[in-house]
């Protein structure tokens, strides 16, 4: 019986314990005020080590005998270290694997850590959710940036999210400053900056098609629609033609937005070799219990158990 802990960092830290795959009791979320949404970024390293230790040790409960603890950060993660973390930009380089390790010895906790990217994180929750942990799942996680997740883990960059989906020069809108990107057209924070005038949520309502009328009545939002949905198609696309069709779930607070009908019809554009039209794509709910899971279940396999 594995008894891990999993913890997720986004704009909040969730930490849960694990034990065979299901969270046992409630989740342990920092900071309480679900609406605070910059607490993480505004923490420096040290501080942001020790809340998320906190975290682990309040889901831990005392026990002793936790045999993995697993934490998913959205960057780009190798061998421990946050290589580059554009949402959390504080924590470009930190050694973050022995920070956690060190401040948790040191309050009693001996378990290893396992750091990850959080969308692997939510590959591997949603394979575990659907019994599908020996089959290749890929997940975008729609959320401030576009994260993109396999599992099963395997060695690479995997940065899906900022696959190029544009040539278009003025696409310039990603938060890795790179031109083109998938980011830059759909993560919520560069929508913001492309609309200064109107939230995501309006661009979306505004770009409705009237049923009575069959017409729309803010151009430049419907386009703006058909942008987003070709974005998500060209990088499934590209996906599916370097690593083959199979299963894509979507998830992420922003999958409210995604119209199934017309990214579909994109996608069958843009893929028309039939060994790769056996790919399904999926909404799944945005589950933090499913990530603390899919962190706790990587960070057990990490450690052998
Ligand atoms: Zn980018």
């Amino acid at each position: 019986m594995a008894k891990t802990i999993g913890v997720t960092v986004s704009e909040h830290i969730q930490a849960g314990l694990v034990v065979d795959h299901t969270l046992v009791g409630s989740l342990h979320v920092f900071p309480t005020d679900v609406d605070e949404q910059d607490a993480l970024v505004e923490l420096p390293t040290d501080a942001l080590v020790s809340t998320v230790c906190d975290q682990i040790l309040g889901a831990a409960a005392g026990s002793t005998d936790i045999q993995a603890v697993g934490v998913a950060l959205p960057g780009l993660i190798r061998a421990g270290v946050v290589e580059e973390a554009p949402n959390l930009p504080q924590l470009k380089g930190a050694r973050i694997q022995e920070l956690i390790s060190n401040e948790l010895r040191s309050r009693g906790l001996h378990a290893p850590v396992t750091i990850l990217n959080d969308a692997d994180g939510c590959a591997a929750g949603l394979a575990s959710l659907h019994g599908k942990l020996d089959s290749i799942i890929r997940v975008w996680t729609l959320g401030i940036g576009i994260g993109y997740g396999r599992y099963p883990f395997a060695e690479g960059v995997w940065e899906g999210g900022h696959t190029t989906v544009s040539l278009d020069d003025k696409e310039r809108f990603c938060g890795c400053g790179g031109r083109g990107h998938m980011e830059g057209i759909m993560g919520h924070r560069a929508m913001r900056l492309r609309f200064l005038d109107m939230e995501p949520e309006e661009v979306f309502e505004a770009a409705r098609i009237n049923p009575a009328t069959g017409q729309c009545a803010d151009q430049r939002c419907l386009e703006f629609k058909r942008l987003w949905h070709k974005a998500l198609a060209a990088g499934t696309a590209s996906a599916i033609h370097i690593g083959g069709a199979g299963k894509f779930f979507l998830t992420g607070f922003n999958v409210r937005f995604v119209d199934l009908p017309m990214l579909k019809d994109y996608l069958q554009q843009m893929v028309k070799m039939s060994p790769l039209q056996s790919y399904s794509v999926e909404v799944v709910k945005d589950d933090a219990k499913t990530r603390v899971i899919g962190a706790a279940v990587s960070a057990e396999q990490a450690a052998g158990l």
